[in-house]
């Protein structure tokens, strides 16, 4: 096949007679597949960017990757795919893209792209077995992973057909700043240079929307270019997913850090019960060195830094245990944002800020004691034959200490303007963290801008069919981009019956809870449960959870699956294997859950989901754009439930085959003049019904 990026070349591709169905004896042409394709040729060639909304059942992964292989090849440079979940992920490689190899003649190579910290690190590995005085049930987890060390292909975690816990994966796994690169005795063994080899030669790159933003951040950090940050460079990026990315960038352009994190951090320094510990290492090595430096040396560790670092695990504990408290003793909500107000709180002022002043200087002796080692160590570098290790170990851990001594001066010392703070106490633990109020800004500059071309596409990314909302919020508005929207080819009119019950309570109401569970009882019943129940919240979850199961013969339900008995994954295996089954789930049930077929018959929407006012970057995203002047009600909050009341509809048809109901359980959406928006998100021709609870089941009982 010849190379060009040319419109005819692309829709031929599509066309119904042509090369795509030639491998397919029931190959079903879709016009909102081929139009989608062409469409993002067009904006690859014109380098703009493209909003673009597909419904389910357009096949727009396939009509993302021709259009992206054809120009990687045809310009000669990689294409980044980027996806939320990694399911859709496997999809690409392991499905459209063998495909699309089998059907072009065509020499192409498209890679997965993992995070670092997937990878073991042989020296790391080897490292730890020597140093660790381990339990014996560490031993064997070791045994294990030495024998598939031998075996495995990737080295990556997912390879493993056992379990590895979090914290051994933490003291193995590749690191950027722990890595000695060519210097590494294991360097041409090693599993993440040699996947980083791969993605070198790859024209399209597939990765998850959190590789992405680490890959511009570094970027940005480092003011990177055409080098390579965590992918190589390129100019041409398909978002899929994309109604995510606000979510994704949020949580990753923040600031996290917890008790737990920073304990960790210390014992990775000196950990008095595994008798592991850099500053252990150091102490081991330095008997190789002439005795007055020898002394110097262990004099240093042993009467300034091992004390330090206990007396700063006994501040930590001091200081988050004050921030528990004073959490628990003073809010209700399970995350504290930290106003003004709250900043200004007694316990705030005159105990907290005093022990974290005290915190900061101990950290920053520490660091200052580790610098000093470090540059003695540099000097008595021919003296010591594990020098490089010792040296990449201990930047590393002044580089955290910097790091510690930055999140919370600012989370607590000197918080910006533009982003929200908060604390997240749990049990034991509590993180301090943070987020931008605004991700458009950095999406503008870091991305926008700098790239040719950005298609973003979703099913959901229009509210009452405009974009404004999505380009707004994704720092839009300032460039040329393109959008265009297709539908889906499924049979709405014949396929989707939606039905809200109207005479149900606001769920504000008292007995909202009461009379949902009745509902939900009646309405599973007639389906024989092959029915997903969305929720907004576990705790309503857990309380018709507990309703349900005390009936499911009554309800001719064979399985009750709900949300936090197993993983999502397992539980939707399940789901799909069993018919008679009823599934219950909140928030990441809303998307991503793809049932075809007899198993999944009915989907219920509880309520609306709307963002929870209280959570602190969401209320704090209110205020700004109240302090705007704007509402934010019908600015952020509607259209946010709308993308989402989206995606929890789309949840029910997924093949031609399907059909189903859709009920609406909150009532708003016929009482509130708002409510239309989301009456409108059901796909044109499907149709709705309005009716009372007892009218709507006879309807449901005479039309499946
Ligand atoms: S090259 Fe880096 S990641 Fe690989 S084994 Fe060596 S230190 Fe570990």
């Amino acid at each position: 096949m010849s190379l060009k990026l040319e419109l005819d070349q692309i829709k031929g591709f599509f066309a119904p007679d042509e090369r795509l169905a030639s491998f397919f004896p029931k190959y079903e042409y879709r016009s909102e597949q081929q139009k989608m394709a062409m469409k993002i040729t067009d904006v690859f060639k014109q380098k703009k960017h493209l909003l673009i909304e597909a419904g389910t059942g357009t096949g727009k992964s396939l009509a993302y990757l021709v259009p992206s292989i054809f120009s990687s090849l045809v310009e000669e440079q990689k294409i980044i795919i980027s996806t939320n979940t990694i399911n859709l992920q496997e999809q690409l490689i392991n499905k459209d893209i063998p495909l699309l190899q089998e059907v072009f003649e065509l020499d192409f190579k498209a890679v997965l792209v993992k995070g670092r910290r997937n990878y073991v690190c042989l020296r790391r590995l080897i490292q730890y077995e020597k140093h660790a005085q381990l339990a014996a049930g560490k031993y064997d987890k070791l045994a294990k992973i030495n024998q598939w060390i031998l075996k495995t292909e990737t080295g990556c975690r997912s390879d493993l057909d056992f379990k590895v816990g979090f914290e051994l994966w933490e003291q193995i796994s590749s690191k950027s700043e722990l890595c000695l690169r060519a210097n590494c005795p294991y360097y041409e063994q090693c599993h993440f240079i040699f996947a980083r080899r791969e993605i070198e030669e790859a024209d399209l790159l597939i990765v998850n929307h959190h590789l992405l933003f680490a890959d511009l951040a570094l970027r940005k950090e480092q003011d990177l270019e055409e080098q390579t940050a965590v992918l190589p460079s390129y100019k041409k990026v398909v978002f899929d997913e994309a109604h995510n990315i606000e979510e994704v960038a949020t949580s990753y352009l923040g600031l996290k850090l917890s008790k737990e994190g920073i304990i960790k951090f210390l014992q990775s320094l000196y950990n008095f019960e595994e008798g592991i510990g850099v500053l252990l290492q150091l102490r081991l090595v330095s008997s190789k060195l002439k005795d007055k430096l020898k002394q110097r040396f262990q004099k240093r560790i042993d009467n300034d830094l091992v004390p330090l670092v206990r007396k700063l695990t006994d501040r930590v504990h001091s200081l988050f245990n004050q921030l528990i408290k004073f959490s628990e003793d003073n809010f209700k909500e399970y995350k504290v944002r930290l106003t003004e107000e709250v900043r200004n709180e007694k316990l705030w002022k005159e105990v907290i800020k005093i022990e974290v002043e005290n915190f900061l200087l101990d950290l920053s002796s520490l660091r200052q004691g580790m610098e000093e080692i470090f540059e003695e160590l540099t000097l008595a570098e021919d003296e010591l034959e594990n020098f490089e290790v010792l040296a990449v170990e201990l930047a590393a851990k002044i580089e955290f200490c910097t790091k510690i001594n930055q999140t919370i001066g600012e989370i607590i010392n000197t918080p910006q303007p533009d982003y929200v703070y908060w604390l997240e106490p749990k049990a034991d633990n509590c993180s301090l963290c943070s987020a931008p109020l605004d991700i458009s800004k950095e999406l503008e500059v870091n991305l926008l801008e700098k790239m040719d071309s950005i298609i973003f596409t979703s099913a959901t990314l229009t509210v009452d069919n405009s974009f404004d909302f999505i380009s707004k919020n994704l720092g839009l508005q300032n460039f040329t981009v393109d959008t265009l929207k297709v539908g889906s080819p499924f049979d709405y009119r014949n396929q989707l019956q939606a039905g809200v019950i109207k005479d149900l309570p606001n769920p504000k109401h008292e007995s909202f809870v009461k009379e949902v569970v009745g509902a939900i009882k009646n309405i599973v019943q007639i389906r024989e449960g092959n029915s997903l129940v969305l929720f907004t919240s576990y705790w309503m979850l857990n309380q018709v959870y507990q309703e349900l199961l005390e009936e499911l013969e009554q309800l001719k339900i064979n399985n009750l699956y709900c949300q936090g008995m197993k993983s999502r994954h397992q539980l939707i295996e399940d789901f799909k294997a069993n018919q008679r089954s009823l599934l219950l789930g909140t928030a990441s049930f809303w998307e991503g859950v793809d049932i075809p077929g007899k198993q999944l018959s009915c989907v219920l929407i509880v309520k609306l989901p709307f963002l929870v006012p209280t959570d602190p970057v969401i209320a704090a995203k209110i205020e700004d754009i109240e302090n705007n002047g704007q509402n934010a009600f019908f600015n952020y909050m509607l259209p946010k439930a709308v993308i989402k009341f989206r995606q929890g509809i789309g949840r029910l048809i997924r093949s031609k085959e399907d059909q189903g109901w859709v009920i609406i359980l909150d009532n708003r959406v016929v009482s509130k003049s708002y409510g239309n928006i989301f009456l409108k998100s059901f796909p044109s021709d499907s149709q709705i019904v309005i009716d009372k609870l007892n009218l709507l089941t006879d309807k449901l009982i005479n039309r499946n």
